[in-house]
C-alpha cells in the first residue's frame, strides 16, 4: 500500500485529516484518479453502498416502486425547459460537445439529476388516470461538476444514487407520497444507518429547483461543526407536468396536468455513516451496512497451529449459519496486531480473537469496536445479539451527539456564538430573505428550514426575528453546511 497505516489526526483536533486519514487508509476510497472528484470506491467502501441499496430497493418495491434504466445523456433543450430547473443545474453541467470527429449539433448533459429525461419520457406513458400513479426509480451515476473542493463521498464529481420519480393525481396524492416516502427515509437512515437527523423543510430560496417544496434530512457532526445534507423529497407540483405536458383524461373525462414527486439519495451516506460514528482510531460501520460483520482472528502459537485453525474455521461456519457476513483473516505474513488495528480503521464491528487458550476453554474472545468492550463466549448464538446492541448503542449516542448540538438563542450574537462553537442554532425567523442573505453573510451559516416533522410554529408566536427584530413566524435551525 506504500502509506503508513493507521490515523495520524485525532476526530475532535482536525476532523479533515482526521477523515481523509480514515477513507484512504481504511480502503474505502481511492483518490489517486487522473480526474479531480472522480475517485475510485474501494470494496471496502462500495460494499457500504451495496447493503444501503440490498436495504431500501426492497423498500421501495414494496411501494409499488419499479426500477428502470434512463438515458445518461439529456439534450440541452431539454434540460431547459424548466427555466428554473436549468437556471440551479446549469453552473453544474457536464457537457459533451463532440461525437467523434464530429460537433454535435446539439450538446448533450451527463445527467446532473434525471427528471427531464424522465419526465419527456413519462408524458408519453401517461394519458389516462388508469396509468396513475407511477413510480419509477433507478440507481445509477450522476455527474455534477463541483467548483468548490471536493471530498470523498461528501463532494465528488460523479456519484452514485438512487433517484425516485413519481406522478399521481391530485397535489394531495403528491403530498402523502412525499410524507410516506420521507417515513421510509426515515427508517433507512435511523434503523439500518444508525444516523440522527434533523428533517427539515427548506426555504424558499434553498428549495430544489423547480420544486414546490423540498423537505431534506440534515445529519450533524459535532466534531465538524458542519451539518450534511444525506436525502430529499420534493413535492413538484406542476412544475414540471405542465412543461412536459404529462397529462391525463380524468375519470370526469377531463385532461389535467399530473402532480409530482422525486427523492433522492446518494453515495454520500457513506461519507455520514463514517463521519458520524468514528473515532481516533478509524471508522465504527453499523452491523447492519457493514460488507463484513464480524471478523476472526486467529492468534497462532507455535506447535498449536492446527488446533486455532480448525477452531476458527468452526466458528465461522456456526456465524455464517445465522445469516452473518463473517471473514477469517488468516493472513500469515500479519502479525494479529497489525490485523486489529486495520480492522478498527476499517470499522468491522465485531471482531473474535481465537488462541490455545480459547480453545481449551471451549471458546472465543469476543472485542466491540463501540466500546472496545472484551467477553468470553462458548456460544456462537450471543453474536446476533452483540450485534443489535451495537447497532442500538451507535443510533442511541448519534441521536445524543444531535440533542446535545443543539442550542436555542434569540439574537443575532446568539447565533453567531453558537455556530462559532461548531453547533446548531435554533432561533426565530420573520420568514423574509434579506434576514436569510443577512445571517449567512454575517456568520457562514444557514438557515436550514423549519421542522416539517413536528410543527414548532406555536412557539414562534409572540417572538421576535433573531435577525431584524420584526415578527417572527418560524422556529428555524442555522448551521454550517457542506
Ligand atoms: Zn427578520
Amino acid at each position: 500500500m506504500g502509506e503508513e497505516l493507521g490515523v495520524t489526526a485525532k476526530k475532535s483536533e482536525n476532523f479533515s485529516q482526521w477523515y481523509l486519514d480514515v477513507v484512504r487508509k481504511g480502503g474505502f476510497v481511492d483518490q489517486r484518479t487522473p480526474v479531480k472528484g472522480c475517485d475510485v470506491f474501494m470494496p471496502w467502501g462500495y460494499g457500504i453502498w451495496e447493503e444501503i441499496r440490498a436495504i431500501a430497493d426492497p423498500m421501495f418495491k414494496e411501494r409499488g416502486v419499479k426500477n428502470a434504466y434512463f438515458p445518461l445523456f439529456i439534450p440541452k433543450s431539454l434540460l431547459e425547459k424548466e427555466a428554473k430547473h436549468f437556471e440551479g443545474f446549469v453552473p453544474e453541467v457536464a457537457w459533451v460537445t463532440r461525437g467523434g470527429d464530429e460537433e454535435l449539433e446539439e450538446w448533450l448533459a451527463i445527467r446532473p439529476t434525471s427528471e427531464t429525461i424522465m419526465y419527456y419520457t413519462f408524458s408519453r406513458w401517461i394519458s389516462s388516470y388508469r396509468d396513475l400513479p407511477l413510480r419509477i426509480n433507478q440507481w445509477v451515476n450522476i455527474v455534477r461538476w463541483e467548483t468548490k473542493a471536493t471530498r470523498p463521498f461528501l463532494r465528488t464529481r460523479e456519484f452514485l444514487w438512487q433517484e425516485g420519480h413519481t406522478v399521481h393525481a391530485t397535489w394531495e396524492d403528491a403530498k402523502k407520497e412525499v410524507d410516506e416516502m420521507i417515513d421510509v427515509y426515515s427508517r433507512i437512515f435511523r434503523d439500518y444507518l444508525a444516523l440522527s437527523f434533523l428533517i427539515l423543510k427548506r426555504t424558499e430560496n434553498d428549495k430544489f429547483a423547480g420544486a414546490d417544496f423540498t423537505v431534506a434530512f440534515d445529519t450533524f457532526v459535532p466534531e465538524a461543526g458542519r451539518i450534511l445534507q444525506i436525502g430529499t423529497v420534493h413535492h413538484l407540483g406542476q412544475n414540471f407536468s405542465k412543461p412536459f405536458e404529462i397529462t391525463f383524461k380524468d375519470k370526469d373525462q377531463r385532461v389535467k396536468y399530473a402532480y409530482q414527486t422525486s427523492w433522492g439519495f446518494s453515495t454520500r451516506l457513506v461519507g455520514a455513516i463514517i463521519a458520524l460514528h468514528g473515532d481516533d482510531k478509524g471508522a465504527i460501520i453499523p452491523p447492519a451496512v457493514a460488507p463484513t460483520q464480524v471478523v476472526i482472528i486467529p492468534i497462532p502459537f507455535k506447535g498449536r497451529e492446527r488446533e486455532v485453525v480448525e477452531a476458527t474455521r468452526k466458528i465461522k461456519e456456526g456465524l455464517e449459519d445465522l445469516g452473518l457476513r463473517v471473514e477469517l483473516d488468516d493472513r500469515e505474513q500479519y502479525t494479529p496486531g497489525w490485523k486489529f488495528n486495520e480492522w478498527e480503521l476499517k470499522g468491522v464491528p465485531l471482531r473474535i480473537e481465537v488462541g490455545p487458550k480459547d480453545v481449551e476453554k471451549g471458546g472465543f474472545t469476543v472485542v466491540r469496536r463501540d466500546t472496545g468492550e472484551k467477553s468470553f463466549e462458548t456460544d456462537v448464538n450471543v453474536v446476533p445479539e452483540i450485534l443489535q446492541d451495537i447497532q442500538e448503542n451507535l443510533r442511541e449516542r448519534a441521536e445524543k451527539k444531535l440533542e446535545e448540538s443543539i442550542v436555542t438563542v434569540e439574537d443575532l450574537e446568539g447565533v453567531r456564538k453558537v455556530v462559532e462553537e461548531g453547533k446548531i442554532a435554533r432561533t426565530y425567523w420573520c420568514g423574509r430573505d434579506e434576514c436569510e442573505f443577512g445571517v449567512k453573510e454575517e456568520t457562514g451559516a444557514e438557515i436550514r428550514g423549519t421542522r416539517y416533522d413536528v410543527d414548532e410554529s406555536e412557539e414562534a408566536k409572540g417572538k421576535k426575528c433573531f435577525f431584524c427584530g420584526r415578527e417572527a413566524k418560524y422556529v428555524v435551525y442555522i448551521a454550517k453546511s457542506w
